[in-house]
């Protein structure tokens, strides 16, 4: 099949995508702040950069977006076209194997680690974050 999309484009519509994934970000980390939480973000010193840490109690939290880090769910933000599917499912699959090893480096150490998913946010947001305080604090 012919490529008929040009890689300007195609990195066009993966930052799009990407700023997506900083948008459902934001969505949660309003809502911890807003109840009084404090947080590290993007925290560099841990594997996989999580999105939301709280060092005192080992938390460190991972938003993903469903298309980028592969998420099975069926929901319309995983959702893609065969073309896009052949194109960027190598880098999908890479995604979700580093995913899964960060994961183990930080639980290895000690860390509990909490994965958010896009669909969730987006689609149950008062749930899923209900759902996260309470894996929070116990
Ligand atoms: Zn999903």
């Amino acid at each position: 099949m012919a490529d008929t999309i040009s890689s300007d484009r195609r990195s066009k519509i993966m930052s799009h995508i990407k700023s997506k994934d900083t948008s459902i970000e934001m969505m949660v980390r309003r809502r911890l702040f807003a109840m009084g939480y404090r947080y590290r973000v993007n925290y560099k010193a841990l594997p996989g950069k999580p999105d939301i840490v709280f060092t005192k109690k080992k938390i460190a939290i991972f938003i993903h977006g469903c298309y980028w880090h592969g998420h099975d769910c069926g929901s319309r933000y995983a959702h893609t076209s065969q073309s896009n599917r052949a194109y960027w499912g190598p880098k999908i699959e890479r995604t979700k194997q580093r995913d899964q090893e960060h994961i183990q480096k930080l639980e290895a150490n000690g860390w509990k680690v909490i994965v958010l998913w896009e669909c969730e946010i987006k689609n149950h947001l008062e749930l899923t974050i209900a759902d996260l305080i309470e894996k929070i604090e116990n």
